[in-house]
């Protein structure tokens, strides 16, 4: 009896979330370099949903298969083990430019590779691109402007990065791919879009992510001290991950080709932000101060002016809701690893 059981359950067919129908001409084919991370399934999910052909290309060094397992064995689907710093031979329409480390102790673990995958991997993105002639859109990063001397900062802010510090693989590496992309567009006449991402946060975050938002709630969900790098006075602003996606997806279809900052303009200071996570979650968690971490920008907030102008956009998820959503995935990640654990 169990046999047969197992049997009918390995033939049961997998549901999918629904999708939009698009018949061939309008359907296109999207490259999404990074697509298993926090940003990048979310983006999936919405392609996928708008009844496009999506395929994944991610060496899972902080994405996981978990983050797109709705999708797996669909049609329109394809997920590659693929390392973006060597060649990609695929034809497709659109190119969305994801991989990347993104979190501070991520893109500091192995500072070459970071700017290998920026440097040598854009290039091969945008050799892409030219090849089959598709639009690419690169996901560069408000690391840019460093630690910033003009606040809120504009596209027009050419930025006060540190090109020697601990933060440089990724700040200069994203640069330069920005200077690739638009040293492509002018020689090669590639069609390149350009995102200027501000602190992202949402379900799908890493449970070792170490970045501020994910940080803060597993240290207030699980009772133990918020760890505050320096005074807490250093200032973000935080957008949820999905308007980011709306914003990409506008860029992506927009006619604009100069750099767009996407990110939500309500600004905190960072210890503020600490009280206010422990407040949401109803936590004791002490606050508890350690040191400055070096070149920590300390203060930034996006001018969103162009992309309301040219996109628009702007984000329309309020902190409240984004972080109620994201302490939700939080509380059941951290069940799932106590089980895992206790297994
Ligand atoms: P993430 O770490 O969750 O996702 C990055 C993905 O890229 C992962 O799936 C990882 O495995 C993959 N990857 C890394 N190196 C690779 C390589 N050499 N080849 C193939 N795949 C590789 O990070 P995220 O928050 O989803 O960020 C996505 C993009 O957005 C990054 O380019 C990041 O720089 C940019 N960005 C994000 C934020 C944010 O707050 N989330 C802010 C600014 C910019
Ligand atoms: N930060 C902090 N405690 C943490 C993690 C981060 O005080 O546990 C601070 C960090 O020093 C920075 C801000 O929060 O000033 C945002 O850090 P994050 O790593 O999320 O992103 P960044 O904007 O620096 O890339």
């Amino acid at each position: 009896r169990l046999e047969s059981r197992l049997g009918q359950l390995q033939k049961t067919p997998k549901s999918f979330p629904q999708i939009k129908f698009k018949n061939y001409k309008e359907r296109k084919r999207i490259l999404i370099t990074g697509g298993a991370g926090f940003v990048g399934s979310h983006l999936t999910d919405r392609l996928m949903e708008e009844g496009h052909e999506v395929i994944i290309a991610d060496n899972f060094f902080t994405g996981r298969k978990r983050n797109v397992e709705n999708w797996i064995g669909h049609p329109n689907f394809e997920l590659i083990h693929h390392d973006i710093v060597n060649p990609l031979l695929i034809e497709v329409d659109e190119i969305y430019h994801l991989a990347s480390p993104a979190s501070p102790p991520h893109y500091m673990y192995n500072p070459v590779k970071t700017i290998k995958t920026n440097t040598v991997g854009t290039i091969n993105m945008l050799g892409l691109a030219r090849r089959v002639g598709a639009r690419i859109l690169i996901a560069s990063t408000s690391e840019v402007y460093g630690d910033p001397e003009v606040h809120p900062q504009p596209e027009s802010y050419w930025g006060h990065v540190n090109p020697i510090g601990p933060r440089a693989c990724y700040d200069e590496g994203k640069r330069v791919a920005e200077t690739l992309s638009y040293a492509y567009a002018k020689q090669e006449n590639v069609d390149v879009r350009v995102a200027r991402i501000f602190n992202t946060y949402g379900p799908r975050m890493h449970l070792n992510d170490g970045r501020v938002v994910s940080n803060f709630i597993i240290q207030a969900l699980q009772g133990e001290p918020i760890t505050i790098y320096g005074d807490g006075q250093q200032t973000r602003s935080f957008q949820y991950v999905s308007d980011l996606v709306e914003g990409l997806m506008a860029l992506m279809a927009s006619n604009y080709t100069l750099p767009v900052n996407l990110g939500n303009p309500t600004e905190r200071t960072i210890g503020d932000f600490a009280k206010h996570i422990r407040d949401i979650i109803g936590s004791n968690s002490k606050i508890k101060y350690l040191k400055a971490q070096t070149d920590d920008p300390q203060r930034r907030r996006p001018d969103i002016s162009r992309a309301k102008t040219e996109l628009n956009w702007e984000p329309e998820v309020s902190l409240k809701e984004g972080l109620e959503k994201t302490i939700k995935y939080f509380r059941k990640e951290l069940q799932h690893a106590q089980l895992s654990e206790a297994e």
